[in-house]
């Protein structure tokens, strides 16, 4: 088995008389870990066991070869797994907006996605949801979210059990006179803007608010108002693909967090083990929104 840089620098500290020894029972635990090279946790991991073992700290849980047995489908996957080897049942997409310097960017997807890992993190989501789980935990039981930086969710919130997009509402301002220079109608991909008479008309049902009409105006007839988010719910694809679900269309990053808080306590208060969409659909999205 191969051994990383620091592993091999950790195995060089042991005496030599008991290299042999260190070296298998540490590849045994990171085989068992489902990883093909030995890293530092590993080495480190193995020696706490061996510790525990001599009875000098807490025992090991009882629970950890059920969890592996469980786990075995999962680690066929890198990516149900951080780089220590511990199980992470969620994952989170962001779209690229900020790398690329995206023209559509209304907000950093990743600052939020950061609070919303946070948040999965202290509820401890994983260990939850692994022991409610009985047999195999497999792919699908898995927590998938998306963040995008604009409406145009390039992140594929509409498909994800929790998707969310920023999103910048414009309004117009009485105060500011349009000087009809029509580029607020030229840039709305949506038609959703009439110019006549120096007066301006948004149609919000067909405003998907990009917040791009605003940024345009050189009068500051139209002003765009505060950043926020728009939270959907319930996405998926595969045999019964679904579109996500409104579940709130406007909301400030302290609601998104919330949201977040009330579907995991779905998901883990069930006691079956039934997608969340069927979730969804059983208690009903109206039923949802009242508990945020
Ligand atoms: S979702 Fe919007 S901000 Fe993000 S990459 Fe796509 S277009 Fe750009
Ligand atoms: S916010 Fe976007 S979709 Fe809405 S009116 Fe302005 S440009 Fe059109
Ligand atoms: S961009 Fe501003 S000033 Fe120009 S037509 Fe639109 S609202 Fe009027």
């Amino acid at each position: 088995m191969e051994w990383d840089k620091s592993a091999s620098l950790l195995l060089e500290k042991v005496p030599p008389f008991i290299q042999k020894t260190v070296r298998e029972k540490v590849e045994t635990l990171a085989r068992n870990r489902g990883k093909d090279i030995v890293t530092e946790a590993d080495v480190v991991a193995a020696r706490e066991a061996f510790m525990n073992k001599s009875g000098s700290q807490q025992p090991i849980t009882k629970q950890q070869p059920k969890h592996n047995e469980k786990l075995s489908v999962l680690r066929k996957y890198s990516k149900y797994f951080d780089e220590n080897g511990n199980p992470v049942l969620y994952h989170i997409n962001t779209c690229r907006g900020t790398e690329v310097n995206c023209p559509f960017l209304i907000t950093d997807p990743k600052i939020l996605a950061d609070k919303l890992r946070k948040r999965l993190e202290e509820l401890n989501f994983t260990e939850k949801l692994i022991n409610k789980i009985e047999g195999h935990i497999l792919p699908h039981h898995t927590m998938k979210l998306a963040v995008s930086g604009c409406p145009n969710s390039c992140s594929m919130p509409q498909i994800k059990d929790f998707g969310v997009h920023a999103i910048e509402s414009v309004y117009v301002d009485p105060d500011c006179e349009c000087i009809e220079c029509m580029k607020c109608v030229e840039t709305c991909r949506e038609d959703a803007i009439t110019v006549k008479n120096r007066q301006v008309v948004i149609d919000k049902e067909k405003c998907v608010h990009c917040g791009l009409c605003a940024k345009v105006c050189p009068a500051g007839s139209i002003k765009a108002e505060e950043k926020k988010y728009r939270v959907m719910i319930g996405g998926k694809v595969g045999r019964h693909p679904r579109f996500a679900l409104d579940l709130l269309p406007t909301a400030d990053e302290a609601t998104v967090l919330k949201a977040l808080v009330a579907c995991i306590d779905i998901i883990l208060t069930n006691k079956t083990e039934r997608h969340f969409r069927t979730l969804i659909e059983q208690l009903g999205i109206e039923e949802i929104k009242k508990r945020l």
